[in-house]
């Protein structure tokens, strides 16, 4: 599809300046959907450019910190009022970039807008706590002070939605930024940043290094002056995020793979179980890391579950994301492409039936994108490879099951801990589920997918590390308790002892 929009070359954004990465070098920003289409040039940042964003956060704390939390408030407040005014723009630079239908990068965008609102209102709570001192005449309390320099390091797949996951609930609580975004979807990252700075946040506060992960996201790891780093990917990168962390011993939040499952009960409501299957597994083309990749479904309805989900999938239109028509777009990049097709051939090798899909898409329309069809293994074994290990792409493994038991086994049978859902009518097996299953989001009757910002958003096991994103529980990663005490009795009052 022709476009309108005229390459044009990025810059870091560093102490409240646009620059160039110091060392010079750029990475491209291609479409996904057309590889022809070149989105934009960005800095190749090094550890120069990392050192120096630092640099910047760090001068701009002391007066940051004491800024009162109600006067930050306001700044995010203009900048998700900016953001609404923006969103259909957004969401089309987002598309281009990433490859999403336009219908998702526009919830990606009211993603961004939700959490800049909702952060902007902790600016007047942050509430702390009083309590009764244990002896007379002393009074306690705690209070949230922030952290001081916050390093944030994003993925590619909610392009504008995780940014701002992260960079709101840090800038509300006092912390100033450096932020690394993916480098395959700085576009997203670069409009986000240019409406905060059009909303009056002061120069140094957020600052944008764009690069790739081991050239401008290693540096900002090992850097001393950074106090806390969140991160979102994979879970190999995590464990490299997490030991880089431990010799500075930095707060660190890691937000990682999923393999999520939805359970279907012979009970279940089938066209709404098969409706969410499909919205869960290929929706943003699997590349969710609470993507619906397993099908769990109870033996009384698995054929007539299978056969309606199988042509589902099949008909579903795939295709560029800016045209109104597609239901699912291209995978990220040529890599992630390669991931999909070796599951695909990993499935078939463990026995699993290709019921739909199993092959790349090219020629004509897709001759330029690394589009793949949507694709369903059926008759699947728990212990497939494909059936345990994060595909993220257009890849839906189904596996029938007895007992409500043993799907509970089946879903917590894997690795990861991120997202779960059961389609039932009943209420015994729905509450079961919540208490039984071990992730830490879990639906019912909705798929894996759908998080809302006021809520905390995680997982267990190899999905996270005890933290959680989002709602109240991102106040708590992004400040430290201070406990204070006033003994106003002018005596000596030993605690524990008097
Ligand atoms: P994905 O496989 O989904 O691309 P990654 O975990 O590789 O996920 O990437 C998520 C983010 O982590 C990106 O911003 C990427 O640049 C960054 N990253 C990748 N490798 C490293 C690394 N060694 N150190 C710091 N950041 C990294």
């Amino acid at each position: 599809m022709a476009s309108s929009f005229v390459p044009k070359t990025f810059k870091n954004f560093i102490a409240g300046e646009w620059v160039s990465a110091r060392k010079g070098g750029t990475l491209e920003n291609r479409n996904p959907a057309n590889t022809d289409e070149l989105v934009g040039i960005f800095p190749a940042s090094t550890a120069d450019d990392v050192d120096a964003a630092v640099d910047a956060a760090r001068l701009a704390y002391p007066k940051w910190r004491l800024t009162p939390a109600p006067k930050r408030a306001e700044i995010l407040f203009r900048a998700a009022e900016i953001l609404l005014g923006r969103k259909e723009d957004f969401a089309r630079d987002m598309t281009r970039e990433m490859g999403k239908v336009l219908a998702e990068t526009r919830g990606d965008v009211q993603e961004a807008i939700d959490m800049t609102y909702l952060m902007a209102g902790e600016g007047r709570r942050q509430f702390g706590h009083v309590a009764p001192s244990e002896l007379p005449n002393k009074f306690a309390m705690a209070t949230r002070v922030p952290s001081g320099v916050a390093g944030l390091i994003t993925p590619w797949n909610f392009p504008m939605a995780i940014p701002s996951w992260k960079a709101m609930p840090a800038l509300i609580c006092g912390n100033t930024v450096v932020l690394k975004p993916a480098e395959d979807t700085p576009l997203s990252t670069y409009n986000l940043t240019q409406v905060l700075e059009q909303a009056g946040l002061p120069p140094s506060v957020l600052n944008v290094v764009f690069g790739d992960g081991p050239e401008a996201g290693g540096p900002l790891l090992e850097n001393s002056g950074v106090d806390l780093v969140s991160f979102t990917g994979s879970t190999a990168t995590g464990r490299i995020v997490s030991e880089a962390c431990a010799p500075t011993f930095k707060k660190c939040h890691l937000e990682m793979g999923g393999k999520n499952i939805i359970i279907v009960m012979d009970d279940a409501n089938l066209d709404l179980a098969i409706e969410g299957a499909v919205w869960g597994g290929f929706g943003t083309t699997g590349q969710r890391c609470t993507a619906a990749s397993r099908v769990a479904v109870q033996k009384g309805v698995y054929r007539k579950f299978v056969d309606k989900f199988v042509e589902r999938a099949k008909a579903l239109k795939v295709g560029d994301g800016l045209d109104p028509s597609t239901q699912m777009g291209p995978c990220i990049n040529e890599q992630q492409l390669q991931t999909v097709m070796s599951y695909v051939e990993i499935g078939k090798a463990e026995g699993a039936r290709l019921a739909t899909g199993g092959h790349r898409l090219e020629g004509g329309a897709f001759a330029h994108g690394w589009f793949h069809e949507p694709t369903v293994f059926i008759d699947c074994n728990p212990s497939m490879r494909i059936c345990q290990e994060e595909i993220f792409g257009p890849v839906v493994a189904v596996m029938p099951f007895d007992t409500f038991d043993e799907a509970i086994d089946i879903a917590n049978g894997v690795q990861y801990g991120l997202s779960a859902a059961i389609y039932t009518r009943n209420v015994n097996h729905a509450f079961r589920a919540q208490q039984d299953l071990q992730t830490g989001i879990v639906y019912v009757n909705a798929p894996t997918i759908g998080a809302e910002t006021h809520l905390p958003f995680g997982g267990t096991k190899n999905t996270g590390n005890g933290h959680r994103e989002a709602g109240l529980a991102a106040l708590d990663f992004y400040s430290e308790w201070k406990t204070i005490y006033v003994d106003y009795s002018d005596r000596l009052q030993r605690a524990q002892i008097d």
